[in-house]
């Protein structure tokens, strides 16, 4: 039996607490460490300094640069998500339409096929 198991839920709830005050502690001490101190982009080199007047901590700073910058992989990834739900809802309202159009809609394979790049071009078009 493992260790987690012979605890109870009370001994869960307390070491679940000891921990999220551990963790509180240690963002404090990373935002001390970041006072008075530059923070770069390590993928497009923008810097955000002491200089400027910043309410957040540096590292919530960097957190917003990173959603924003066109050179970090999680931009690039957040695009890629945001592209593939159009694609997404494209085919569902494409499957949708196929089902339930009221007229009886000779089936081609070559015809689907051009319908389908058709969709794909007016994707990239976007
Ligand atoms: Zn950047």
């Amino acid at each position: 039996m493992s260790e987690m198991r012979k605890m109870t839920w009370d001994e869960l709830a307390h070491e679940n607490t000891t921990q999220k005050i551990e963790i509180g502690n240690l963002k404090y001490w990373v935002n001390d460490l970041h006072l008075g101190m530059y923070i770069n982009c390590v993928y497009c080199g923008h810097r955000y300094g002491p200089d400027k007047d910043v309410p957040a901590s540096m590292a919530d700073v960097l957190k917003k640069h990173i959603e924003k910058c066109p050179k970090h992989p999680l931009y690039e990834a957040n695009q890629e998500i945001e592209q593939l739900k159009k694609e997404k809802e494209w085919l569902l309202n494409y499957c949708l339409f196929l089902e339930y159009h009221p007229f009886p809609i000779v089936r081609n394979e070559e015809v689907e096929i051009n319908i389908l790049h058709q969709m794909q071009q007016s994707l990239k078009d976007q």
